[in-house]
């Protein structure tokens, strides 16, 4: 399946909209450039890379659940990686034409933040051969209790 397929219009209106000073203001530095500029931490450095604690990975920017660490797996590709969403509503997949390469983005349902990129075809063995690839600083993990 191509993830552009089921594209869905960013242009929607997101369910959290904030300014752009009111995102500057409330985001630290990295998080604001990742979420609301679209930057890409360097890899091997977030956070959550090699995180294996059980619980559920909330957007930073707006707390909506994004993906379950039971959809995480070692990718060894520098970020955390997911192979699929908490749910399919939860994130909107956007063609990406920047930098010279076609991808496609990942961004939040919620406040249309940033995410990652997702990726597939790659040979993983995952149930869905995806591999979303998502800054670690634009998501909060919550520990399951
Ligand atoms: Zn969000």
């Amino acid at each position: 399946m191509d993830p552009a397929a089921n594209t869905t219009p960013a242009e929607t209106t997101p369910r959290v909209t904030k300014s752009d000073d009111e995102w500057r203001a409330e985001l630290d530095p990295e998080a604001y450039a990742v979420l609301r500029k679209s930057a890409t931490e360097r890899p091997f450095t977030g956070e959550y890379t090699d995180t294996t604690a059980e619980g559920v990975y909330e957007c930073r920017g707006c707390g909506a659940e994004l993906f379950r660490s039971t959809t995480k797996f070692e990718s060894h590709c520098g970020w955390p990686s997911f192979y699929d969403p908490a749910d399919s509503d939860a994130v909107i997949l956007r063609k990406d034409a920047s930098l010279g390469m076609v991808r496609v983005e990942v961004l939040c349902a919620s406040c249309h933040g940033h995410l990652g990129h997702v990726f597939e075809g790659e040979g993983y063995a995952t149930p869905t051969d995806q591999r979303y690839c998502i800054n670690s600083v634009a998501l909060r993990l919550v520990p399951a209790e």
